[in-house]
């Protein structure tokens, strides 16, 4: 049979003695049934009451196919006795109710305002979710619905329950239609939505507070909608606050010039960073150039630190100045091994490449004049550039 489920028709009562039915197991843990139970089992996309059953934590509540509702205990339950007392946490259960609630109003609001059905939704332990049939949104609709689904909380109408069989549910217009036959809980905001609903609502829209969406992303080709309610929706107010402050104090600004002083800061970087850019090839080519004047000869190099692009840039500049062979390293940031001969001159580089994978611990590839190796960590860089010096110069100078 059934449990009698309680918070049907009284989700504000946590305390009540709780005459356990049996001792059973679900999903592979030690449960109790109540013979009846204000405990909300987590289902429709509204997550579980949590509690105490005696002296035993409740840290879960499941039903089963049967509809029986099995509080899972920690400790697990032993002999409980007949009659023990239980409660409900109310903190955790109120906000439930103010997130489920404030769903119900989101989701006729989309249907009101913009003809878009709520395909489903999610309460989670942080984030509340609405999938619903739209192609596209902004801020100014967001503005809009929530305007009009605020103005139901604060008109703080009464929410109304309706038990019905079959025939019953003829009499009203639902949003959606009912997942189930026989006798259905219906779940009226006067005015405003009509729907079979099992879970936790409020006693009038007053008590949600207040209904914010904070993001929307597309899935499915739909749009998600994260929202929050009540103490969320002050809780999200208040970090975002700070945050934006702090934000704006840290930069001497006010926080209404933030996003202007954000856009002035990335274009400034994007400015010096073309600038750098050219700078650095500038340095990197005198450099290069005038290694290859002071030696005759290949030009070996193994710097402690240098991006990769810098060693690269460095190799094909000591060709550009006339060197007959280059082999550049780095050990970090990124460690690099590069290798390099005079297009003028003679042997295939690809030839040592085996050798220098091995040794190097690396990735890499190139043609015959010049090879390019990602070492697996700095020592492989150095270890590979110590024997390429000499494997350069020879397959270079001993090609036909
Ligand atoms: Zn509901």
């Amino acid at each position: 049979m059934p449990s009698q489920r309680l918070y049907y028709d009284d989700s504000y009562t946590t305390r009540f003695a709780a005459r356990i039915a049996e001792l059973g197991r679900h999903g592979g843990r030690d449960a109790v049934e109540l013979e009846a139970t204000y405990f909300y089992p987590e289902s429709g996309g509204q997550e579980a009451d949590r509690g105490r059953i005696g002296e035993a934590r409740v840290v879960d509540v499941q039903a089963d196919e049967g509809g029986r509702v099995w509080h899972l205990l920690d400790p697990a339950p032993q002999d409980l006795g007949s009659e023990v007392q239980a409660e409900v946490d109310w903190t955790r259960r109120f906000d439930h109710m103010q997130q489920h609630t404030g769903q119900h109003i989101l989701s006729a609001a989309f249907e009101r305002e913009l003809g878009a059905a709520t395909l489903s939704s999610h309460l989670g332990e942080e984030r509340s979710t609405l999938e619903v049939s739209l192609a596209g949104s902004d801020w100014r609709t967001i503005e809009r619905l929530e305007r009009v689904s605020n103005q139901i909380v604060w008109e703080d109408r009464p929410i109304e329950r309706h038990w019905v069989d079959d025939e019953g549910v003829k009499r009203f217009a639902l949003r959606k239609p009912p997942k189930f036959t026989g006798r259905i809980r219906i779940v009226e905001i006067p005015d405003w939505d009509v729907s079979a609903c099992g879970g936790t609502h409020t006693r009038r829209t007053g008590e949600v507070g207040v209904i914010k969406i904070v993001r929307w992303e597309r899935v499915r080709g739909n749009l998600r909608f994260e929202f929050l309610c009540g103490a969320r929706a002050l809780a999200d107010y208040g970090w975002r606050t700070e945050s934006l402050l702090e934000a704006a104090r840290r930069r001497t600004l006010k926080d209404s010039e933030l996003i202007a002083h954000l856009e002035r800061a990335a274009a400034e970087r994007d400015e010096l960073k073309k600038r750098l850019g050219e700078l650095t090839a500038r340095v990197v080519a005198a450099e290069a150039l005038e290694r290859v004047r002071r030696e005759a000869g290949g030009v070996a190099e193994l710097w402690s630190t240098r991006p990769r692009e810098e060693v690269r840039l460095f190799a094909l500049k000591v060709l550009e100045a006339g060197a007959p062979w280059v082999v550049a390293a780095a050990r970090g940031p990124e460690p690099v091994l590069v290798l390099g001969r005079a297009k003028t001159g003679k042997g295939d580089l690809r030839a040592l490449l085996p050798a220098l994978l091995e040794r190097s611990r690396g990735k890499g590839g190139g043609g015959s004049d010049f090879v390019q190796i990602a070492a697996g960590d700095g020592a492989a860089a150095a270890a590979a550039f110590e024997w390429a010096a000499g494997a350069v110069s020879e397959a270079v100078e001993a090609a036909p």
